[in-house]
């Protein structure tokens, strides 16, 4: 470790200049942004909402399909519709319990869409959610947390032997929305998106 160290502070002529940046770009592996790195990473956004997200995007939650495919002795079956196979697809966009709740936010957000697939709909959200504007904000926040609240239920059935219905899993995303945008100042009311303040409760 020490000799690491000493090869990654070498290259550098000046000791003022070793901060926390510098030492941050230095030791990792710069790559080219992903094109849906805005969909999570906003100035808005909400951390534990980021963070899962991240890792659903990357599939890198452990699912029961990923825990079978380890070698796991384990069903694969989803906890939340208990009919499906439980993976990354499945529970964040095929499940009905799953598409119950987005179904509700896309009202709320007056969007409308028939879209099934995770990746279809990953797809439409990278390439509609562009700019600033309070639709944009406030639906990247209810697909964070969406993804989030489903992952935290899906836990809560499997370890606690809880159950939370549709309607409340949608009252903590629209809860969290608001919360977070009125943190930040509640945005001026506009006519033209006057229902969607009105259903998100920003006013
Ligand atoms: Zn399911």
């Amino acid at each position: 470790m020490r000799e690491e160290a000493r090869r990654l502070f070498l290259p550098c002529p000046n000791w003022s200049l070793i901060k926390g940046k510098w030492i941050w770009d230095n030791i990792r592996d710069c790559k080219a942004k992903v094109n849906w790195h805005r969909l999570i990473w906003f100035p808005a956004h909400i951390p534990k909402f980021s963070l899962v997200s991240w890792m659903v995007i990357l599939d890198r939650l452990p699912t029961k399909d990923r825990l079978v495919w380890f070698g796991l002795d384990i069903d694969n079956v989803c906890g939340l519709c208990g009919s499906g196979i439980e993976s990354r697809d499945h529970l964040f966009a095929e499940c009905p319990f799953a598409k119950e709740v987005w179904g509700i936010v896309l009202i709320a957000c007056d969007i409308r869409y028939d879209l099934n697939s995770w990746g279809d709909i990953f797809n439409w959200l990278i390439v509609n959610l562009k700019g600033k504007s309070i639709r944009v904000r406030i639906v990247k926040l209810a697909w964070t947390g969406l993804l989030y609240f489903v992952w935290e239920e899906r836990n809560h059935r499997l370890f606690r032997g809880s159950t939370r219905s549709v309607d409340v899993v949608v009252n903590s995303i629209k809860e969290a929305v608001r919360v977070k945008l009125c943190r930040l100042g509640c945005p001026r009311i506009e006519d033209v998106n006057s229902h969607l303040y009105l259903n998100w409760g920003l006013y």
